[in-house]
């Protein structure tokens, strides 16, 4: 509390996993009273976002489940409550040959929600179900305006809005109202007006341009399907089996982007010499 008698408040824009992931664990370091938690997301669900809002069961996390906790002190929360709650019971291909859990999406989005839960009810977090549509800087603090409330004053502000909304490249613009140029694969039932024999072109081959394969594939698809990347890149596999990670990121973390890409780098390098793949450093990374 401040000197004042006033409760401080944190703003948090955006109710991905992110900014539910902030909001989980502030609360939970915090005590009730002492710290007013306003978390900003116009979606219905907390913790879903982009990546786990997805409903098609062919969209699944690309990291096994064993790898993706909300408490990285506990790296099996995730694993413990898909047992508990019996999740994967009617999904046998979430499980792959080595054993490990590829739950869909919308399933990681149900699992940050469930832990959140409890302290959207109690009101140690507050959901706002808005859009933050500007920002202020105050003697005090700021002022978060928000597109439907009156907005109100936050002491700090985390943002957490991360993924853009779809846009169309400037260079595709003129394509903007032409029949069969999908530009939101996330929309409901963006993909329904694809015939099996189309052939596709998918513009961007990263994580969103393989959710679009696996649902072509999922539906038996069996025209061309053509990506295309700046760089001729495709998302790569993990390992044929799991290897150990390799170097520390949190220990002396870096503050700048540029520092914490020269060290990853000099841990690839050190990776390749030892004859080792990028997968075990990617997954230090992740820890
Ligand atoms: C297709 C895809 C698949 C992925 N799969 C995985 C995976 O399997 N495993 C993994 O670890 N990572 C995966 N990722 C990466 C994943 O996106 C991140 O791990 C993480 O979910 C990012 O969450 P976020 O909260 O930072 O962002 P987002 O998911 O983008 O959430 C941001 C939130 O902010 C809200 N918002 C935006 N603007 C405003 C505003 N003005 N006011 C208020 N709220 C606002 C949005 O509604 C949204 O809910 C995937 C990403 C993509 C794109």
């Amino acid at each position: 509390m401040k000197p004042s008698g006033r409760i401080p408040t944190i703003a948090i824009v955006g109710g991905g996993f992110t900014g539910a992931a902030v909001a989980f664990h502030l609360a939970g370091r915090t005590s009730a009273g002492s710290l007013r938690i306003e978390l900003v997301e116009p979606r219905e669900a907390i913790g879903a976002g982009l990546a786990y809002s997805a409903t098609d069961p062919a969209h699944r996390i690309n990291v096994p489940a064993a790898k993706m906790s909300l408490i990285p002190e506990e790296p099996s929360h995730f694993a413990d409550w898909l047992g508990r709650t019996g999740a994967l019971q009617d999904d046998p291909a979430a499980i792959s040959a080595d054993g490990s859990a590829f739950p869909q999406r919308r399933v990681f989005g149900r699992y940050v929600a469930d832990a959140l839960q409890g302290l959207l009810d109690s009101g140690r977090i507050i959901h706002r179900r808005d859009r933050v549509g500007a920002i202020g800087r105050t003697a005090r603090g700021f002022v978060v305006s928000t597109d439907a409330g009156p907005g109100f004053s936050a002491d700090v502000v985390v943002l957490a809005a991360t993924h853009p909304r779809p846009a169309i490249p400037p260079a595709l613009a003129h394509l903007a109202n032409a029949d069969q140029f999908i530009t939101d694969v996330y929309a409901p039932a963006a993909l329904s007006g694809v015939r099996s024999s189309d052939r596709v072109l998918i513009v961007g081959n990263g994580l969103t341009s393989a959710d679009i394969v696996a649902s072509l594939d999922a539906r038996g698809h069996a025209g061309r399907i053509v990506a295309l990347s700046r760089h001729g890149l495709r998302s790569m596999g993990h390992p044929p089996v799991p290897v150990p990670a390799r170097g520390d990121f949190s220990r002396s973390p870096e503050r700048k982007a540029g520092a914490l890409l020269s060290r990853i780098r000099g841990e690839l390098t050190a990776a390749a010499a030892a004859g080792e793949t990028w997968h075990s450093v990617l997954d230090a990374v992740r820890d």
